[in-house]
């Protein structure tokens, strides 16, 4: 007991009051029993009532402790007229009164308003600026919303309570709803009771509603939130932090770095600027949806900060781009700082209870070697950071010859995206050959990209750069669109054959992937049996739980689904007893080798027993030569790809060697003899 400091009278007095309440019953008793013995039962009645008021002593207690903070808060507000926009007063005076570690208003008079967030802590409680425009949690929101308090505390992981704590970095809380007599004008916070071991409770809750609306009518009548939403724009105006994370944002990062780069100048000495990128942060803003974007960017965020020394500034310049200015390094040192910063990114994120890993890569530019103006260094730096994306390292510094690459690696981008959108990239088919008849029974669709100036550009120039610029999607789209209509085609002519369709790993990710596939061959007219999904490993394992879930899925839909390039990996084994899948290829470093290198072989050999032995359809790729398709029919492989049964070719090509006369030159004349499909 004893919640409130200076309830100490009140226990006094209560005690009084009570005491001589005992005593009274006792005389009385004594009257009532000489006027009546029945009267007695009345008495009893009283002293029961008695008990139960002793019972509810302690309560009792507490909220005339309450009363007096109350009061004494309205004295306090009375008192304080003008805050010129500074609420810290008020906000320290409720913290005092819940035993509380901070406290926070959020004002936002309505919906389409942005948030304001004011508030106040312990000093000795470390905390990153308050941003003043601001993204209310979960939590907040539901009260702005409804106007129901809520009591936060730690609970199930994925609930908004959760949620709102690990946003506002607490343990416990409440928020409830600031109100006039006619609508909501923000929230009220408060956050970690000081003393750790307690927490807050229902009364609590009913306390900090009653302040709440004291606080309202008082914002309200001192005309207090004209003057609060001016105090804001101009803030606002000046702003120099991010309203996410809090941390410094662009334009503080752009003034401290100009200082920075004339200091360097003068003082002939170099500092560098690190620019850091989430390489796979689209992925979660797409996969777990952007309120989970947010809350890891906040995580990320608060580690760069724990990272950073003296001397560093840590500033978000946008989305998922961070900048460390280094005033005083040089580039051994920078690349040391960098490394630091990228280890603090390396534990797994947790994000709704999902475990998220982070890579980030870090472009390191140097001043005023690389530039003598803020702009460009951070435009080298973002030269450097992509060279480190391309190259698969975390960190790079900048180099002036690669520049040129880059920019030629941007136009290529711009290229590919425009060639996407007018639908000009051309899709190639090679046959899939039965071993056992000689029949083609399939065929992959291989994208090509006519490109004015480069002729027909290969997939392998450009699906990697598209794979890192979120393209991928699009891309595929493009590509099964056109050969669902293909396989349509074919299947109308009676050639039942299964179009191969190659998936990314980006596309492995997408949630609404099952449902285009589906769309698609839907209104193409074929059995989702017609479509085979080549996958490689590693597009499987770069986030496995995904796409365990898209492959059974999509395997639910009826999709057949391949394995590529198997044995280039380490895991292949598992992978294929783990997931769906229907196919094995044989990756045609193994194939080429096979009737050369004994290891080769063995390995081609035990695919095929073992695909078979878990019941899938084994294909060797990179079949070139007769005496290679020979050993493979030898050993029981079921389906052979390669230049020796045919290269990739445009599908009016494809459609010719289905039903016209010959097959090309080269073919195995057992091949030739039977160049039709098998029939449906
Ligand atoms: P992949 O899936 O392993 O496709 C087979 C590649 O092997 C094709 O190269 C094909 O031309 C080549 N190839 C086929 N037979 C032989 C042979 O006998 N000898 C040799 N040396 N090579 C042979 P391509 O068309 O250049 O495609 C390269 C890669 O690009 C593909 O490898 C695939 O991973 C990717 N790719 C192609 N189209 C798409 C697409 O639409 N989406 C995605 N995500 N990836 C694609
Ligand atoms: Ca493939
Ligand atoms: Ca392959």
């Amino acid at each position: 007991e004893g919640a409130y400091p200076g309830n100490g009278k009140w226990v006094v007095l209560t005690a009084i009051a009570s005491s001589s309440i005992c005593g009274g019953f006792g005389l009385a008793a004594v009257t009532l029993y000489v006027t009546g013995p029945a009267n007695v039962l009345l008495l009893w009645a009283g002293v029961a009532a008695i008990v139960l008021l002793y019972r509810a002593y302690g309560r009792a207690l507490r909220r005339l402790a309450n009363v007096d903070g109350l009061y004494q808060f309205a004295v306090f507000l009375a008192t304080t007229s003008d805050t010129k926009g500074d609420m810290t007063p008020v906000l320290d005076e409720i913290r005092m009164m819940l035993h509380a570690a901070g406290a926070d208003i959020v004002i936002q008079e309505d919906p389409q308003a942005p948030a304001v967030l004011l508030r106040a802590s312990e000093p000795e409680i470390p905390s990153v600026d308050p941003p003043l425009v601001h993204l209310p949690g979960p939590a907040t929101q539901t009260v702005l919303r409804t106007g129901t308090s809520v009591l936060l505390r730690a609970g199930a992981p994925d609930s908004e309570e959760q949620a709102e704590l690990t946003q506002r970095r607490a343990r416990n809380g409440i928020v409830v709803a600031m109100r006039t007599e006619t609508r909501t004008i923000g929230a009220l916070c408060v956050l970690d009771r000081d003393d750790e071991t307690l927490s807050f409770g229902p009364d609590d809750v009913r306390l900090l509603e009653t302040v709440a609306g004291q606080v309202a009518l008082w914002l309200e009548h001192g005309r207090l939130l004209g003057r609060l939403r001016d105090a804001v724009a101009e803030r606002e105006r000046q702003a120099l932090h991010d309203m996410l994370t809090g941390m410094p944002n662009r334009r503080q990062f752009v003034e401290r770095a100009t200082t920075a780069i004339r200091a360097a100048l003068r003082l002939k000495r170099s500092g560098a600027v690190l620019l850091l990128d989430l390489d796979r942060f689209k992925d979660v803003n797409d996969t777990l949806g952007h309120a989970s974007g947010d809350l890891l960017l906040c995580q990320v965020a608060e580690r760069l900060v724990s990272a950073s020394r003296t001397g560093e500034l840590v500033a978000r310049l946008g989305g998922d781009e961070f900048a460390v200015l280094l005033p005083k390094a040089n580039e051994e040192e920078a690349l040391d700082i960098g490394r630091r910063y990228a280890a603090a990114l390396a534990p797994t994120f947790q994000v709704d209870s999902v475990p998220v890993a982070v890579e980030a890569s870090i472009g390191v530019a140097m001043f005023p070697t690389n530039g003598e103006d803020v702009f460009t260094v951070l435009r080298r730096a973002d030269v450097a950071m992509y060279a480190a994306k391309e190259s698969g390292s975390e960190i790079e510094v900048y180099n002036p010859d690669r520049d040129n690459h880059s920019r030629k690696r941007l136009s290529v981008l711009a290229d590919l995206r425009s060639a996407i959108d007018l639908e000009e990239l051309t899709v190639f088919y090679q046959p899939k050959v039965d071993l056992r008849t000689g029949l083609i029974t399939g065929a992959e669709a291989l994208v090509r990209w006519p490109r004015p100036g480069h002729g027909l550009v290969p997939p392998d120039l450009f699906i990697p750069q598209a794979e890192q610029s979120g393209l991928m999607g699009p891309l595929t789209k493009h590509v099964a669109t056109v050969a669902a209509d293909q396989c349509r085609q074919w299947w109308e002519r009676g050639g039942a054959i299964t179009v191969a369709i190659n998936l990314s790993a980006r596309n492995l990710i997408d949630p609404h992937l099952p449902e285009l596939l589906s769309g698609l061959i839907h209104s193409a007219g074929i059995p989702a049996h017609a479509i085979t999904l080549e996958l490689t490993e590693s597009a499987v394992i770069a986030n496995p739980a995904r796409a365990k879930d898209t492959l059974a899925r999509l395997r639910g839909l009826g999709f057949r689904l391949s394995l590529d390039d198997f044995g280039t990996g380490q895991a292949s084994l598992q992978l294929l007893r783990s997931h769906p899948f229907t196919e094995v290829k044989i990756d045609r470093s193994f194939v080429q080798g096979m009737l050369v290198d004994p290891d080769d072989a063995a390995i081609v050999s035990t695919v095929i027993n073992l695909g078979h032995w878990l019941g899938l359809r084994v294909v060797a790729e990179g079949v070139q030569e007769e005496p290679i398709y020979n050993r493979l029919v030898e050993m029981g492989c079921d389906i052979a790809q390669g230049y020796l049964l045919g290269r990739p070719m445009p599908a009016a090509d494809f459609t010719e060697r289905l039903y016209g006369p010959a097959g090309p030159i080269g073919l195995p004349s057992r091949l030739q003899a039977m160049p039709t499909p098998t029939p449906a």
